[in-house]
């Protein structure tokens, strides 16, 4: 069903907004859950009936533009003039984007040199106070706290309660999309508030009685950073998966108990797992995602091997980010031949071998 209401909203009596609160939209949400079309059968299960939901297709080209709409509408509403979060990419073009359009001041706290191109690019057109921190995210994010502590300033990050109540608006999405809560669901795992945030909005529809069953939350950490799947932070976090280069989770606890509780659980992936599933979507499907957001896919086939899935199951994979935040990673996985042809109808069909 196509609506153009703004996401806060369409699931108004979900949020926690009232008809005072401004509305800062960007026209988030709404994103599309395409089946896949060949994945299944090259994975060896058929008989899968498998979803992905992209949400690469929000206007910041992340999920975290749902979050952001009501931590900036909130802020807002607060009477706050300025923002910050630390990130690694999403959230600083979310914030930035969400921040500029409310006419608030965005500061942004960026792990110097791991934050992928577009996603810094975002953040330096929107207009956002770009800082290039010495430090991890993990760093970034504790002097956030420090800073918000001292000075008038909104912390952003999913610290922030409004970010994970907006994020939870996916899970409504994809029941009303399937018209009915999927068996599984796979998802990448940084921070591990959007795991979290889906948790809460599957159990927010169940309850409503818009939903009769929730589905078994399966969250996938990359291996170099896999602080929940080994149980202590990991104080220098590696993986090709930026997004979720994260060694200590804010959202850790809240996380792992949406796992257990739905009855999945929170496992690791590694980047080899995450590129190959990365490349698969893009060849089998046309779907050009993020390496973090492959990692639900990684999971589902690494899950898959393992059996652990019912062959006719409903799985959706949630797609966080969009591929072009990205465009080192695909340049340098995958090797072109670019050099220049000439322009003569001969020596290209020669090279085309036509
Ligand atoms: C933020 C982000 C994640 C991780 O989400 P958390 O809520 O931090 O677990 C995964 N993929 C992408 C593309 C992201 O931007």
């Amino acid at each position: 069903m196509y609506t153009d209401l703004p996401l806060i909203k369409r699931y108004q009596e979900f949020l926690p907004v009232t008809e005072k609160t401004p509305l800062v939209t960007l026209g988030e949400g709404n994103t599309p859950l395409v089946q896949a079309a060949n994945l299944p059968k090259h994975i060896g299960q058929s008989k899968l009936k498998l979803y992905f939901k992209l949400e690469g297709l929000n206007p910041t080209g992340s999920f975290k533009d749902r979050g952001m709409t009501l931590a900036i509408s909130k802020a807002l509403e607060a009477g706050s003039r300025a923002v910050i979060c630390a990130s690694t990419g999403n959230t600083s073009a979310s914030a930035a984007a969400f921040a500029i359009k409310a006419g608030l001041c965005c500061y942004v706290l960026l792990p110097s040199g791991a934050v992928a191109l577009g996603k810094l690019a975002q953040a330096i057109l929107y207009g956002a106070r770009v800082i290039a921190l010495d430090g991890n995210f993990d760093q970034a994010l504790d002097m956030v706290r420090q800073l918000a502590a001292d000075c008038p300033l909104t912390v952003v990050n999913s610290i922030n309660p409004f970010r994970l109540e907006g994020q939870k608006t996916a899970a409504f999405e994809i029941v009303d999309q399937l018209g009915a809560a999927p068996t599984h669901l796979f998802i990448p795992v940084g921070n591990a508030g959007n795991i979290s945030a889906y948790w809460r909005g599957f159990k927010a529809y169940k309850r409503s009685g818009r939903a009769a069953s929730t589905p078994a939350l399966l969250g996938f950490e990359a291996e170099g950073s896999a602080a929940i799947v080994r149980g202590y932070p990991i104080a220098a976090p590696e993986t090709i998966a930026t997004a979720i280069r994260i060694g200590n989770p804010a959202s850790w606890q809240e996380a792992a108990q949406a796992a257990s509780e739905s009855g999945g659980k929170i496992d690791s992936v590694t980047d080899a797992e995450i590129l190959d599933a990365y490349i698969l979507l893009a060849r089998n499907e046309g779907i050009f995602c993020e390496p973090s957001s492959a990692a639900s896919v990684a999971g589902l086939i690494k899950h898959c091997k393992l059996g652990t899935i019912a062959p006719d199951a409903t799985v959706v994979c949630v797609l966080t980010g969009h591929g072009l935040k990205d465009p080192n990673t695909a340049m340098n996985l995958v090797k072109a031949d670019l050099t220049p042809v000439p322009a003569e109808l001969t020596r290209l069909k020669e090279v085309m071998k036509l």
